[in-house]
């Protein structure tokens, strides 16, 4: 398996070669050549395996140039502090179901992925001789699933900036109380914007990218976009493990998705098309709903930073969805000239139209969506606290509401569960009055000493930091 751009101006690569990249040469992203396929009998056998034993299987259809042994040991090595189903399935009634996604060590979705990553990395890097410094911008999920994914790994550095003073109390002591060697923090006097701004600087200065190995692991990486496929297996499989064996083939289920750079949605969609029976993939934005606009109407708007909420959702709180590329790429027959066509009518005059395609995003493609506001937060919080008695993270309770607004007859609805409620116990409070306790492992991660280096918002000085500190 090979992978081209969807502007079409990279030579086609092998999946380890696209880990290290960030955007192809073109400005595009790196999609496959031609989507594998799996067909019933081979979901079947799947059913046996643990999650790391089909996480090796999902992604192997993808990452066809590393050996199956040593995918086997990464997912293993990847999820090996998660609890023993890795993730775990819950029912909160009504006809939907919660997929766990945030048992790994930062209490989001991002860990399934980026733990994977971590492994994949170091992996790749030592077949390569290389070494990789990651520089990244954080408003806090990502640098911290980031940070803790790569922590005492040998031949990866990261640099992950973060807006000064703008982070939860638990989102800083998450990736400042790390004290490993190969992690730096640096809190920048400014907004994430500007934290933003300071990596595209650094990243779009080829000589200094070459000479200081500089790389990155954000959303649109690959690496992440496949491992997250690995979940839609395992709900499917673990929905149908209660259906009668004759009508399991082609049982259809459908999932909600709380979205922002639509990276995880993605992976759903990838996981349909190569062969898990999904009825529908649901789209759940918050009050920044660009991608909601977009699957209703067909017109795409990006936001400016500065008409960007900030919500009581925050890891959601986007201006522009960054993956959207690659389902444009779909839509679209896989036309790169056409994908390129977009974007200068987008720079033309702030919008591009495909409301004449809009019908076919949910015929062909399945997808629907729907949008969630702060008041649709603390109600969905308390509803399902009280039927249930499990409490939600507000991201997650953007997927509930949405969720039930496209319930089917006879379909299953998972929701995938996004972040532990702990990570927002202020949502949580004003929702439902409860104070949640944290466990033994939070309370000390929030005592720790930190470990951050102050920075202004000055390109010279963080060129001068990432050089003394860069691996080589
Ligand atoms: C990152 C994140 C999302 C959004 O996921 P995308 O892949 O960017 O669509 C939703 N919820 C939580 C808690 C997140 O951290």
């Amino acid at each position: 398996m090979r992978y081209i751009s969807t502007r079409g101006g990279m030579e086609p690569q092998p999946f380890s070669e696209t880990l290290l990249e960030g955007l192809a040469p073109d400005g595009g992203l790196a999609v496959p050549e031609q989507l594998p396929q799996v067909d019933p009998q081979t979901l079947e056998r799947w059913r046996a395996l643990t999650y790391p034993q089909l996480a090796a299987e999902v992604i192997g259809l993808f990452a066809t140039d590393i050996a199956r042994e040593d995918l086997a040991r990464m997912t293993a090595d990847a999820y090996a502090d998660f609890p023993d189903e890795v993730v775990p399935l819950r029912s909160i009634g009504d006809g939907i179901t919660l997929v766990g996604l945030s048992e790994g060590p930062t209490l989001a979705f991002k860990d399934m992925a980026m733990q994977f990553l971590g492994q994949a990395l170091e992996h790749v890097l030592e077949q390569k001789d290389r070494v990789l410094n990651i520089v990244g911008a954080t408003s806090g999920d990502t640098g911290s699933a980031a940070e803790h994914a790569l922590r005492g790994k040998e031949r990866v550095a990261v640099f992950m900036l973060s807006p000064q003073g703008r982070m939860s109390t638990f989102q800083r002591a998450q990736m400042y109380s790390l004290d490993d060697e190969n992690v730096h923090n640096i809190a920048v006097e400014g907004v994430f914007d500007d934290c933003q701004n300071l990596v595209k600087k650094l990243a779009g200065d080829i000589d200094f990218k070459r000479a200081n190995n500089i790389g990155a692991v954000n959303s649109i990486n690959l690496g992440r976009i496949a491992a997250q496929a690995v979940y839609y297996f395992w709900a499917w499989l673990r929905v149908t493990d209660a259906v009668e064996p004759e009508y399991r083939e082609g049982f259809e289920v459908s999932f909600t998705v709380p979205s922002g750079n639509f990276g995880n949605i993605l992976s759903g969609f990838y996981a349909k098309s190569v062969g898990v029976p999904i009825r529908r993939l649901v789209l759940a934005a918050n009050e920044n709903n660009v991608l909601d606009e977009f699957f209703r109407t067909g017109v795409y708007r990006p936001r400016s930073a500065s008409h960007t909420f900030a919500t009581s959702s925050p890891s959601m709180d986007i201006s522009k969805a960054s993956n959207l590329e690659r389902f444009i790429f779909e839509l679209l027959g896989r036309d790169a000239g056409g994908v390129v066509g977009a974007w200068s009518q987008l720079d033309a005059q702030s919008f591009f139209d495909f409301s004449a395609l809009q019908p076919r995003f949910e015929a062909e493609f399945g997808i629907v969506s729907g949008m969630s506001t702060h008041t649709d937060r603390l109600e969905t919080i308390r509803s399902v606290y009280e039927g249930s008695g499990e409490i939600i993270d507000p991201h997650t309770a953007d997927g509930v509401k949405v969720a039930r607004e496209h319930l089917e007859q006879d379909v299953p609805m998972l929701v995938l569960e996004t972040a532990k409620p702990q990570k927002f116990a202020e949502t949580i409070a004003e929702a439902i009055g409860v104070e949640l306790e944290y466990s033994d492992e939070v309370r000390r991660m929030l005592d720790a000493p930190q470990h951050v280096t102050e920075m202004a918002d000055d390109e010279a000085a963080l060129r001068a930091f990432v050089q003394k500190h860069a691996l080589r």
